[in-house]
């Protein structure tokens, strides 16, 4: 293998590295769903005047405490600190429905406030982005030197927003329209699973225990792992004694 041939290969692994699809809104979703199911499981929900908190009973590890006057949903605690605003007069109603309807981007695009990045620029998806530019734009030239020059400034970046103008900066000197390649934060999407996990809780708080029927107790025993369900509805309370 001739010199020259080592540093291109040697130079390829390097870029391959950089471009590694881990960079990517789809792969950081799986890694935070992977990491938020043993981190939520044994949750307990408990009502504290108006606010919920949820969390296990012996840390506040993952913990948070949720608060939801009409319109709005704040949510804190060890996961940051966040705040929804949606049009509905029930929140906890809204909160159930956009859990149910099971998609991410409904419910966070709702954010409006948070202590952390909501968004952040995705590396991998500007690199797929560019890959696919360059098989089906008809203008190979333009996005390999796109790539090229993206490659050149990232290592004079520092943090995501750098990163990201440099991709920006790439395209713009080369005439070449770039894409968002913009993803949720992981802050974010922890709360997506936690919200998950409260709406779960919440519909067994509000629910009789024994059987199931909607409870008008406003003093809701804990529910949440390892906690044996709770006759919370005036009848199996106290059952007719006729
Ligand atoms: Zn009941």
């Amino acid at each position: 293998m001739s010199t020259e041939t080592r540093v291109y290969l040697r130079e390829r692994r390097r870029q391959q590295r950089i471009e590694r699809s881990s960079e990517t809104a789809a792969a950081t979703e799986t890694q935070i769903a992977r990491l938020a199911e043993p981190a939520f499981k044994d949750h307990v929900l408990t009502a504290e005047g108006p606010h919920w908190r949820c969390g296990r009973p012996d840390t506040g590890v993952y913990g948070f405490w949720l608060y939801a006057p009409a319109g709005a949903i704040m949510v804190w605690g060890d996961i940051g600190s966040f705040m929804l605003r949606h049009g509905s007069k029930d929140s906890l109603a809204w909160l159930a429905g956009a859990v149910r309807n099971g998609d991410p981007d409904y419910l966070l695009g709702k954010l409006c406030a948070a202590d952390g990045a909501i968004s952040e620029f995705k590396r991998g998806d500007a690199f797929r982005y560019i890959d696919e530019m360059v098989r089906g734009s008809g203008n190979a030239a333009r996005w390999r030197a796109v790539r090229q020059r993206f490659h050149e400034r990232l290592p004079h970046t520092y943090g995501n927003s750098e990163e990201a103008n440099a991709f920006y900066a790439a395209c713009h000197e080369h005439r070449a329209d770039p894409c968002g390649a913009m993803g949720w934060a992981s802050g974010p999407l922890y709360l997506w699973h936690a919200l998950r996990v409260f709406a779960r809780l919440h519909r067994r708080a509000t629910h009789c225990g024994v059987c199931d029927r909607q409870t008008t107790n406003q003093n809701h025993a804990p529910v949440g792992a390892g906690l044996p369900p709770e006759p919370t509805c005036d009848a199996c309370i106290t059952p007719n004694q006729d």
